[in-house]
């Protein structure tokens, strides 16, 4: 088979034949019956079949495991209808028995490939088809790299680096959405506000690392009494955490928020400064936005603050609720 360039006329079959060895994909020429015409030495090396061997046989009888069935209509349809088809990795990971160098086939997986079929107009008949296979591994394996490498950092945009609840940045986006669908679909949000009692004394005693260790003790005992999953727990700032109760009215939030309560006390963590308890404990307040009634979220936020304001008046260690139309000042209705 002589190759044709534009300046020098016809190459010579034998340098043809080195450029086609030369090249770092697989090259598979086929005649219109699904002949084999053309197989280099790159896709001899990743099949494990030479080229003498793999000339003049049909493609599919070379391979004891079969062809895929997606490659087969594929080889068919550019065949019949002389359009180029694209296999791309995404939907057909490897549909060729190829093989990672060395090639033993014993237990190795296969090669992730990137085939094109073209087909090749000879002014004859029956056209010849080109298939061109290339290792997708490496670009498959660095784009995986990428995606978890991009997912972790999104996921640290939203956490608090300490105890691994979500973060004020997070709260803010959370609160927003699921205030703007409580008002669309008309139905009850709560916002639980928890503060850690008398922590300041806690590290004034223990030392700040005590106090930190405290801080993930709590966020996780927080998380442990969440069953939906659409409730989540956030540090809210400092030895604050908020909680979002999304479709929750006042009673299953007060609910939750004693829950809340007992399981900081329930952790048993002795603070020989606390003026109210011989452990860690926390105060909890909890605004609840019902549905059919006025509210923004400034309003909101600022109930949830009053009641937590009033459960450590309170004494501490308790749980305080109030509804947003409680709020100290009058609410608004419109926009947030
Ligand atoms: P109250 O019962 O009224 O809430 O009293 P309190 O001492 O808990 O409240 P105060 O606001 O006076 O003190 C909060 C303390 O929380 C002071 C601050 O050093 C501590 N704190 C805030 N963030 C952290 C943190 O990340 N780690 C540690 N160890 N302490 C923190
Ligand atoms: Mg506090
Ligand atoms: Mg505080």
């Amino acid at each position: 088979m002589n190759s044709i360039t534009a300046k020098n006329g016809f190459i010579p079959e034998r340098i043809a034949d080195r450029i086609w060895d030369s090249i770092k994909s697989g090259l598979i020429l086929v005649d219109g019956e699904g002949k084999i015409m053309l197989w280099n030495d790159w896709i001899a090396q990743h099949s494990g079949i030479p080229a003498e061997f793999a000339l003049n046989h049909f493609l599919g009888s070379l391979f004891p495991e079969g062809l895929t069935a997606s490659f087969k209509v594929a080889l068919k349809n550019v065949l019949q209808y002389k359009l180029p088809i694209v296999l791309s990795n995404a939907l057909h990971r490897s549909p060729l028995p190829l093989y990672p160098l060395p090639v033993t086939q014993h237990m190795q997986e296969r090669l992730q490939q990137s085939i094109v079929i073209t087909p090749i107009v000879t002014g004859e008949e029956k056209h010849l088809c080109l298939i061109q296979i290339t290792d997708a591994t490496l670009s498959i394996n660095r784009e995986r790299v990428l995606k978890s490498h991009s997912e972790r950092l999104s996921q640290e945009a939203i956490t608090d680096a300490l105890t691994g609840a979500y973060n004020r940045r997070f709260f803010g986006e959370r609160f927003t959405a699921e205030f703007g669908r409580a008002q669309r679909q008309n139905i009850p949000l709560s916002l639980i506000m928890l503060d850690v009692d008398y922590f300041k004394y806690y590290n004034d005693s223990y030392g700040h690392p005590a106090g930190d260790k405290v801080l993930i003790s709590v966020a996780r005992a927080l998380k442990s009494q969440l069953n939906r999953p659409t409730d989540v727990v956030v540090r809210y700032g400092g030895e604050e955490f908020a909680v979002i109760l999304p479709d929750s009215g006042s009673e299953g939030s007060q609910i939750v928020a004693e829950r809340l309560r007992a399981a900081v006390s329930n952790l048993n963590i002795p603070h020989r400064e606390s003026k109210i308890a011989d452990r860690v404990t926390a105060s909890v307040g909890i605004a609840t936005c019902q549905p059919d009634t006025d509210c923004n979220m400034a309003c909101f936020l600022e109930t949830a603050d009053t009641a937590l304001y009033s459960a450590k008046h309170g004494g501490r260690n308790c749980v305080r609720h109030l509804l947003t139309s409680d709020c100290g000042r009058p609410c608004p209705p419109g926009t947030p």
